[in-house]
This record gives structure tokens, sequence and C-alpha cells, in this order.
């Protein structure tokens, strides 16, 4: 049998990652996730897909977020009939984002419609169509079948699927691909996002048993993250310095995964008493939601928040955590005198209730901006992080007195030392392997790191680059 795989996505780059895996009797692709942060994004996203969806067997998803997921109702959209496959926590993410992503769009055309009718027509060239609707989200979502970790189960003609855990959100997953090759099975590994080991809430990532080729990402392959106990150290003197001049700390956040994160550690000060007695906001729908999603998938967490769960405290609440969903609750919070934490999208301040937020506090020296996560160039947290003494939110001027900081340690990705124990599983082994899902400079260092500590020799796929196994 021969097997090929080509990459159509997130190769050298972070977003739109998508892995075709042909073999002779089978197609079945891995993630088909959005391309985003870059302005040649929008146009990425509209290329047609270099294969024909009405002819795959089978698509697997390794996790939930839209860099990952994002083009799937496109693909159903465009004559995708075949099942596609997941972990049973990963799909109350998935209908999340999706859902959130679709109605985006759809309200993005609205505006763009209402600004041309108020300037008398067509002047300023078409309003961009969503790449999906509300509808194609129903459709994708009717074609997904729930694949609990560690079951294989034959997904496509002579192809068998098996989920390991990645650690990096909610039901994230590594997939095992086993190809039938008349007698001997021959095995395909792609790690998906992986989590640093000991992270919150989730179990530590698995690796591949005896594979013969791995696709391993690379986000952070030339660095590491500050340890977690440093970075804690750092956030509860944050907290001390806030509540000692009553000011604000404002977190922006993505909803999936890092909010559930600081809700989990924040929950663990309060517990030992090193939480002061201050409200903690977590305003977002969508944030609620996932925090929900989390909570009815505790069988998937790693022994100490089993252990919680069982012993009646749940990981993910504390006594000072508010909740809020509605647009009255979290104007509510603005009005609110006194020293608070609060969490809101989006995550690289780029939209979201986390404008008001900063609209509200930003000019005044008692606030803290805590940001972490990576902030793309171009994005109103970039410009924070750089330190710029004036913001421009909502078209007003508004000068930054608050102070910034940037905390590395709660990084959903593995740095590159995890990274490299989890390759380490292969070394001496005769496995071909792609880094893929990093920029070229991590990406590059990964493959040199891997090359001197471990002698194995990594290829760098180009987009729309096949290669024969
Ligand atoms: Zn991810």
């Amino acid at each position: 049998v021969s097997i090929e795989i080509s990459f159509h996505g997130a190769a050298g780059e972070v977003t739109g990652s998508c892995t075709l895996i042909r073999t002779d009797s089978a197609r079945v692709l891995v993630d088909c996730g959005l391309f985003q942060g870059s302005e040649s994004a929008e146009l990425k996203n509209r290329r047609p897909f270099p294969f024909d969806p009405g002819r795959l067997d089978a698509v697997v998803l390794t996790h939930a977020h839209l860099d990952h997921s994002g083009r799937l109702p496109m693909l159903a959209r465009q004559g995708a009939r075949c099942r596609v496959w997941c972990t049973p926590s990963t799909l109350p993410l998935l209908e999340i984002l999706l859902r959130d992503a679709a109605y985006l769009q759809m309200d993005e055309l609205n505006r763009c419609l209402r600004r041309r009718a108020r300037r008398g027509g067509n002047v300023h060239g078409p309003c961009m169509t969503p790449l999906f609707t509300n509808d194609d989200v129903t459709a994708l979502l009717g074609k997904v079948s729930p694949l609990p970790y560690g079951r294989p189960r034959e997904i496509a003609p002579g192809v068998r699927l098996r989920f390991i855990e990645a650690g990096h959100i909610l039901g994230s997953a590594g997939v095992e691909l086993s190809v039938d090759d008349g007698g001997h099975r021959r095995t395909i590994g792609l790690s998906g996002d992986i989590g640093d080991p000991g992270s919150a809430i989730l179990r530590d990532p698995e690796t591949f048993e005896a594979p013969d080729a791995v696709v391993l990402e690379s986000t952070y392959g030339d660095r590491d993250h500050r340890p977690l106990e440093q970075t804690l150290d750092e956030f509860r003197q944050i907290i001390y310095e806030a509540v000692a001049s009553g000011g604000k700390i404002i977190i922006p956040v993505f909803a999936v995964g890092r909010t559930q994160a600081l809700i989990y550690h924040l929950g663990r000060m309060y517990h030992d008493g090193r939480l002061p007695g201050i409200p903690v906001y977590v305003d977002s729908p969508m944030a609620v939601k996932a925090t929900q999603a989390y909570r009815d998938h505790r069988h998937v967490f790693d022994a100490e928040s089993r252990a919680l769960a069982q012993r009646g405290e749940d990981p993910l609440s504390f006594p000072t955590l508010r909740l809020s969903a509605t647009a009255e609750e979290s104007r509510a919070i603005n009005a609110l005198a006194g020293p608070a934490i609060i969490m809101a999208p989006a995550g690289m301040c780029n939209g979201g209730r986390v404008l008001h937020h900063l609209r509200h506090h930003l000019y005044k020296p008692s606030t803290h901006i805590v940001i972490v996560g990576y902030q793309a160039e171009g994005t109103l947290g970039r410009r924070l992080v750089n330190g710029e003494p004036a913001v421009s939110i909502y078209n007003e001027k508004i000068v930054v007195k608050a102070r910034v900081h940037t905390l590395g340690g709660f990084s959903a990705h593995a740095g590159c030392t995890n990274l490299l124990r989890w390759a380490s599983a292969l070394a001496s082994r005769d496995v071909r392997l792609f880094l893929n899902h990093g920029e070229s400079r991590p990406r590059e260092a990964l493959a040199h790191l891997l090359e001197t500590n471990l002698h194995l020799r990594a290829e760098l796929p180009a987009r729309d680059q096949r290669y024969t196994l």
C-alpha cells in the first residue's frame, strides 16, 4: 500500500491546520482550521481546497480551537459527506466556537451592508460573504461522531483511528492512524497541539506507540515558558498590589482553555488562603458555556482535579467567582468600586467585552493589565505590551496609565524542552518526522534541537507539499 501525506495549512505558520493522508483505498483529512491573524488569512481561507471534499472517507479533528476546526463547515458546504471524528469532550466546545464564528461573520456582513447603505451605495467595494453560516454549522455537527480516548476504531477502508491525550485544552487529542498494509500495519501519529505536562486540570500529553511517521507541532520550538510556580508568584504579587491600591486587574483571555486554567489557579489560591476576598469576574457568555463543558467532562481531568471533584470540591469554582453572561451583568462590573479581577475576551483585545473594561480603566494608574497569551502584530494587545502611551478604543483616544504585565507561564502550548521530551520516545526508532504548526524560526530551532539532542532528522513541509511514506 502506498501512503501519501500532504500539508494544506499550518505549514510554516500557526493557523489553518489541515493535513491529508491518502492510501490506495482511503482519504482521511486531519483538522481543517481557519487561517487567522495575518492580513493574508482572509484570502487563504477563501482559496479552494486542493482536494475534493466529496471524496473524503473520514475527517478527524484534534481539538476544538478554530485554527484547527474553523473550516470544517466549509467542507460540509462543499460536498463532504463523510463522518467527522473527535473526542466526546471536544464536541460541546466545537459547537460553542463554530456557532460563535458563524454569528460574528454574519454580524460583520450586516455591519458592512449598513455602512455601505449609509454611504449611498457600493462606494467601498463589495461586502465579504461569510465563509459559512449557522446552517452550515448545523449540517457539520450532524456528521460528527464522538470516539473516546484510547479506543481504536476503523473509520475508513483499511484505516484505524485511536485518540491519545494531548493535554492542551479539554478534549484535545493526538491522532493515531494505523493503515492496513497487507497483513502488517503502518502507523502515522499526528500530535495536534500539545500542552505542557503538569498544567492545570488536564492530564499530561501521551505519546504514540511505535509510529512509522509522526507530525509534531512546533509553536514554541525556540523557547521555554517561565516555570508555572514563578508565574503564580508573580500573579499573586500583582493581586496584592491591586488590592492595596484598590485597582482592577483586567485579563484579556480566550474563552476556551486559558479562562478555565486561570479559574483553576485562582480557585487553588482561594482554598489555600492566598487569594484576598475580592470578586473574580469571568465576563463572557462563551467562557461561561465553555466552563460548563469542562465541568461536564470531569472524567478526562487529571488525577489532582478528579480528586478535588471526588472530595466534593469543584476545581472550576470558588466562592468569589462570578460568571456573567448577560450584557447587564457585564455593564454592572464597570460601575463597581474597589479591587476586582476581570477576565474577558478577546484574548488579543481585538474585540469583545474586554474593550469596555479597558476603556473604563486603562487611564487609571491603579489598574493592572495581565497578558497571558500570544499578542499578534497589529492588535490592541500588542500595542499595550509595547508600552504605547495612548491607544484608541471605539475611536476614542485613551491614555494608558495602567501597568501592563506579561505572564508567560500560563501558555497552553508546550515549551521546547517539553516538546523534546515528548519526541524522545521516537529516538532510536526508524521514523519519518515532520514539523508543522510553527512559524519558521521556532520550527527550524526545534528541528535543530531534535537533530543535536535526539539524532532525529525532521522535515519541514511547505504548504501543499506532498510526501510518500
Ligand atoms: Zn489549540
